[in-house]
């Protein structure tokens, strides 16, 4: 019988039982407010890890074999509280069982559900916006206020890296609360990526931590599938080393807001790095 395509993350054929990670996609941009699309980055994502070989030299890890399963996607809801509901709901039937957990978005705000559903002490998250808006566009778990969800479930140390972009009143939120770090990519220029990971681990020393990619973390002249597009970003090496150094460790994972709308970059990064956390993950 010939080898036919389907539309899940390569390398993760795995029945449920049989696997240690647990991918699911949450095909999502509800609160989207400038470029929609996010809805298409999960299965955008699917299809890029086709075009990649399953041994990843850098890691010394081949992914074939490993004990990976892709759910595929969750059939949402519309509002966003509701689909937040359930992505609490399946992340926490996942780590009940033991598995880890691996959320591709969609828009920020699904990460809500996935925190929720692991209480994490820390949060790392890669974004170039603060996502510290307390509401916006009449919910309050919009994609810009998924940091600020964060905060209020009573995370102990939140990091932003990468973050250029926010209100003055969320920038000034940020003064005042002593739980959030924010590291801009010229502060990261100043300091070196690696002393900026190394103040990060200093402080979440061994603490529950939950670890959230959004795309638009990265310079969007190098990945311009993005809804909120921002310039002066990181590149795709930092994401890589920030995945390297707090991967193995986390409790959760997501990848969010890949807009599929370019040649594919945005997605290719994605799958790229999402391959490397699970190599990384299962070299443990
Ligand atoms: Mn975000
Ligand atoms: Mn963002």
């Amino acid at each position: 019988m010939e080898n036919f395509y389907h539309p899940l993350f390569a390398d993760a054929s795995f029945s449920y039982e049989e696997s240690d990670i647990i991918i699911f996609g949450v095909p999502y941009d509800g609160t989207t407010s400038y470029k929609a699309g996010a809805r298409r980055g999960p299965d955008a994502i699917r299809e890029m890890t086709y075009n990649f070989e399953t041994y990843l030299p850098r890691i010394d890890v081949d992914l074939s074999g490993l004990p990976v399963c892709d759910l595929g996607n969750l059939e949402i809801d519309c509002l966003p509280d509701l689909v937040i509901g359930q992505v609490e709901g399946t992340v926490r039937d996942i780590a009940a069982d033991g598995k880890f957990p691996l959320l591709i978005g969609g828009e920020h705000s699904v990460t809500v559900g996935a925190v929720r559903a692991l209480s994490p002490e820390c949060y790392i998250v890669c974004d170039a916006h603060l996502d510290l808006r307390d509401e916006f566009g009449g919910s309050a778990y919009n994609h810009a206020c998924v940091t600020r969800r964060v905060l209020d479930l009573g995370v102990e140390e939140i990091f932003i890296i990468g973050a250029r972009s926010g209100t003055g009143e969320e920038y000034e939120f940020v003064r005042n609360n002593s739980k959030i770090t924010i590291y801009s990519p010229e502060d990261i220029g100043i300091m070196g990526m690696d002393s900026v990971l190394d103040e990060i681990e200093g402080k979440i020393s061994g603490k529950k931590t939950y670890l959230s990619i959004d795309a638009d973390a990265i310079d969007c002249c190098l990945t311009p599938g993005l809804g909120t597009p921002e310039p002066f970003g990181l590149r795709p090496e930092d994401i890589r080393a920030i995945v390297d150094r707090f991967g193995p460790g986390c409790c959760g994972f997501d990848y969010v807001e890949v807009c599929p709308v370019d040649n594919g970059q945005t997605a290719a990064v994605a799958a790229k790095i999402i391959r490397e956390f699970i190599g990384l993950k299962n070299k443990d």
